[in-house]
């Protein structure tokens, strides 16, 4: 409410503002979270919308879907529907289209659940001011227990028809020479082999991802968010949003609107905070300090603020198989494999072998290729509209297209086999429109000092994947997760008396 002070207010519920609320409560703060979006709760039916037909529920205030894979038989697949605050956000940022989690929870609510660790050389290149040998010893293994990561029964992989499109996919890339590995995950696999058997209500077996998950997935609100409430100490307001963040005395004074389900804003309110850490993702958080800092309400923040920003190097693809080589019909929702060619200095790229659940065998692999693709773009005021966009340009993808053909040009030459070009709207052959994986904005120990304090605003903090570096090789949660693992324990120990 209006006049509130707070020790500690969070901006965002997703990875970073979760491990900050728990290792806050847990030193006994009294930690106040503010989400846009809605709480979805833990219910285990009627929740969340249907993958196939998604209805408002899937989408964050728009008036029509914007399905990743747009299109099908060059027909786009997208409808009309009412504008509400739903789960998923295809943020138009100029040259791309930044697909985020809403909800308590953030981008646990609609991911695929694929939790990576990074190769140790690579991470250590790209963050040296970051002890490694405590990442990997104490932070990356206290991330993995935090998030419930699980590995596949390879026995049963091997078996179920479920992943036969995965077996397909390594088939294929093993027979071009590449190397295939099993992609650890945060949904329940033994949970997934009882939905195999019949036994318990299906959810990645029905094709449940991105548009919320019943059942299986450990998404923040089973992990992070669950423990940090059973404190008593997290309080989180929903469907409020951050507006503005300015010195107040010896704190923050936060404003932030009151929406309603359909994002009319109904009230304004200001609090004041002692601390308040930015968990907002890369582009939240990156829109909100280059806003403050161009509108002079944080003028000490570092000129770093609002640089460094990647797409992880996404591209999707799809190949059309031979009759010989079938994916299914029945497919899970959650990938377990990828592709790493990372090694080939030619054009490092790990593509995982994303399923295609459409109930028939369409005989399609479906790919989504993280590149070492070095492109950079910027976030950036406009005093005419007084919004924030970013330098991103579509022909920036063009190296990670170029990195991701040395794995797919070399399949299809080797099978004799083509590429849809159906599925992304226009005979395109790549999905390079779009990114799941938004990174960098607030880079560590640029924009920040080494543990995520902004520079020239004390008390002020940056705890998401704004942090990283706009390209990590691998799919980020996990990494988000363990230097916000790594970062609170700093800030517990020496900001918070
Ligand atoms: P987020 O999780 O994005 O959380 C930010 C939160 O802040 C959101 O809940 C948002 O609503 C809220 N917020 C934003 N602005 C404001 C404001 N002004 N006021 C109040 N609240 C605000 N990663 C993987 O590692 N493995 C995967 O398999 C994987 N699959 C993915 C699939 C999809 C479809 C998508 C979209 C992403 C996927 N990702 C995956 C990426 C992963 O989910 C993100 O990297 C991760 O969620 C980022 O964490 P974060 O803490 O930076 O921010």
């Amino acid at each position: 409410n209006t006049g509130d002070r707070v020790p500690a207010l969070i901006i965002g519920s997703g990875y970073g503002g979760a491990v900050t609320a728990l290792r806050l409560a847990q030193a006994g703060i009294d930690t106040h979270i503010v989400e846009m979006g809605r709480d979805w709760g833990t219910a285990t039916s009627g929740v969340f919308t249907s993958t196939t037909a998604p209805d408002k529920r899937g989408f964050w205030l728009r008036n029509r879907t914007a399905q990743p894979v747009s299109h099908f038989m060059g027909v786009s697949i997208d409808k009309d529907i009412e504008k509400y605050v739903g789960i998923l956000d295809a943020e138009n940022m100029g040259g791309i289209n930044v697909y985020q989690g809403r909800g308590v929870g953030g981008g646990s609510l609609v991911n695929g659940g694929m939790a990576v660790t990074p190769r140790r050389g690579y991470f250590e290149e790209l963050l040296p001011s970051v002890d490694s040998n405590e990442m990997y010893n104490v932070f990356f293994p206290r991330a993995n227990a935090g998030l419930g990561v699980n590995n596949i029964d390879t026995a049963w992989f091997e078996s179920t028809e479920w992943y036969k499109f995965a077996r397909t996919g390594r088939k294929t890339a093993e027979r071009s020479g590449f190397k295939t590995v099993f992609v650890p995950n945060v949904y329940d696999m033994n949970y997934m082999k009882q939905e195999a058997a019949g036994s318990v209500p299906k959810s990645a077996l029905a094709g449940e991802v991105i548009f919320g998950n019943h059942h299986g997935k450990k998404s923040l609100p089973k992990t992070y968010l669950g423990q940090a409430a059973s404190t008593g100490k997290v309080t989180i307001t929903t469907l409020h949003r951050v507006t503005k963040v300015v010195p107040s005395g010896a704190g923050y004074s936060v404003e932030m609107e009151q929406i309603d389900e359909q994002g009319n804003v109904v009230a304004t309110k200001t609090v004041t905070a002692d601390k308040v850490f930015f968990a907002a993702g890369s582009v939240g958080t990156s829109k909100l300090l280059v806003a403050m800092k161009a509108q002079g309400h944080l003028p000490n923040l570092s000129g770093e603020v609002g640089q460094g920003w990647g797409n992880n190097g996404n591209v999707m693809v799809a190949r059309a198989n031979h009759l010989w080589d079938a994916t299914g019909s029945k497919q899970s929702s959650i990938p377990t494999m990828g592709i790493d060619n990372w090694d080939d200095a030619g054009g490092p790229a790990f593509a995982e072998i994303a399923p295609f659940p459409a109930g028939a065998d369409l005989f399609i692999s479906l790919y989504l290729a993280i590149t070492k693709n070095p492109q950079r773009a910027q976030f950036q005021y406009n005093s005419s509209t007084g919004k924030v966009g970013l330098s991103w340009q579509a022909s920036q993808n063009q190296p990670g297209i170029n990195m991701a053909k040395r794995i797919f040009d070399k399949i299809n030459s080797k099978e004799g086999t083509i590429y849809r070009t159906d599925m992304f709207g226009g005979y395109k052959v790549w999905g390079d429109g779009l990114t799941y994986h938004p990174l960098g904005g607030a880079i560590l120990n640029k924009a920040t000092d080494n543990h995520g304090r902004l520079h020239g605003h004390p008390g002020l903090y940056v705890m998401d994947g704004s942090l990283v570096p706009g390209n990590l090789g691998v799919n980020p949660f996990v990494t988000i997760t363990a230097l916000a693992e790594r970062n609170i324990a700093n800030i517990v120990a020496n900001d918070m008396h």
